[in-house]
């Protein structure tokens, strides 16, 4: 009997592994197709000056709206398009569509004079080699200055040869274009060579704003995060403010710039429209 139950649970847990495997499998090629079909969306979540409720940028975010399956998030599709390399056609698919969106605003709207998109990568394009002639292609193309863009990649990704990094950074710089560190504070940390880096923001990671208040301990890794970045002449970002309470303590440790549900959610083109272009 305790025989038949061991084959069983095993039986369970590798009909689980191929069920998962399949689904990998299935969501890897519709992801390619839904590439091709132009079934993916780019939303903008707006980063604002937290003093004045400015607007100064949007972060693109792509979603995927299937359509069998609904709604999937990048959460989900994003790790699984990294490890079969389709994440490099799919950033660059939703560079191109933040760029050309950010030039139609620009022209249409003056509230968009100053505002930036921000544009996530992943560590695989960070290691493709047509990465500046893709961004030069896609500004030219979009008559955009570099002065309009921002890539965010995460402190994990400056880890693994930093030597091509430095100088992807410094051409990036040459090119006016700004740099985030995405997450800052969850990765490993590159404290030692952070000055060497030609970066401009460090995004402050959801999880240290979610319970931020004098008493807890996230209070001290914000005050050390905002300090450092200071220290080097960096911009700091907060990400994930949803009350009133979080946006306060910030403002009181010195950070000037947020992004969060508090403020706005990700909005489609559409809802961006309506809700910041009079
Ligand atoms: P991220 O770059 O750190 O983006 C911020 C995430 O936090 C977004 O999730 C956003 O919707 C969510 N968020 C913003 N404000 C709040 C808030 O107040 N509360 C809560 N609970 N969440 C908030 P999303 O859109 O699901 O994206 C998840 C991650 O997927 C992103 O994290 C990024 O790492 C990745 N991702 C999204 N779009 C792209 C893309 O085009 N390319 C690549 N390579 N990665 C992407
Ligand atoms: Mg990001
Ligand atoms: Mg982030
Ligand atoms: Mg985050």
């Amino acid at each position: 009997q305790a025989k038949a139950k061991a084959t069983n649970t095993f039986e369970v847990f590798a009909l689980e592994m191929r069920t998962r495997a399949l689904q990998r499998l299935t969501l890897e090629s519709e992801l390619r197709q839904a590439l091709e079909r132009d079934e993916l969306l780019v939303y903008y979540q707006p980063i604002v000056e937290m003093e004045s409720d400015r607007l100064i940028g949007l972060e693109a975010l792509v979603r995927w709206q299937h359509p069998l399956r609904g709604f999937i998030s990048p959460g989900e599709f994003v790790p699984i398009a990294e490890e079969t390399g389709l994440v490099v056609p799919l950033d660059r698919w939703v560079l191109r569509q933040a760029c050309q969106q950010l030039a139609i605003w620009r022209a249409q709207y003056a509230a968009f004079a100053s505002v930036r998109v921000s544009v996530n990568l992943s560590a695989q394009d960070l290691r493709s080699t047509r990465l500046l002639s893709d961004i030069d292609t896609i500004l030219r193309d979009t008559k955009l200055a570099g002065s309009c863009l921002t890539l965010e990649i995460t402190e994990s990704m400056l880890v693994e040869d930093i030597e091509p990094t430095l100088v992807l950074l410094a051409e990036l710089h040459d090119r006016n274009i700004r740099v985030s560190i995405d997450d800052f504070g969850t990765g490993y940390s590159s404290l030692n060579y952070l000055h060497q880096l030609h970066v401009d923001y460090l995004k402050i990671d959801r999880s240290f704003v979610n319970q931020l208040s004098p008493n807890h301990p996230n209070y001290q890794v914000v005050n050390t995060i905002i300090a450092l970045s200071q220290q080097l002449g960096l911009m700091t970002i907060a990400e994930g403010i949803e009350m009133a309470e979080q946006k306060y303590w910030l403002g009181q440790l010195g950070c000037t710039l947020g992004q969060g549900y508090f403020f706005a959610k990700p909005l489609s083109s559409g809802e961006i429209e309506r809700q910041f272009c009079p």
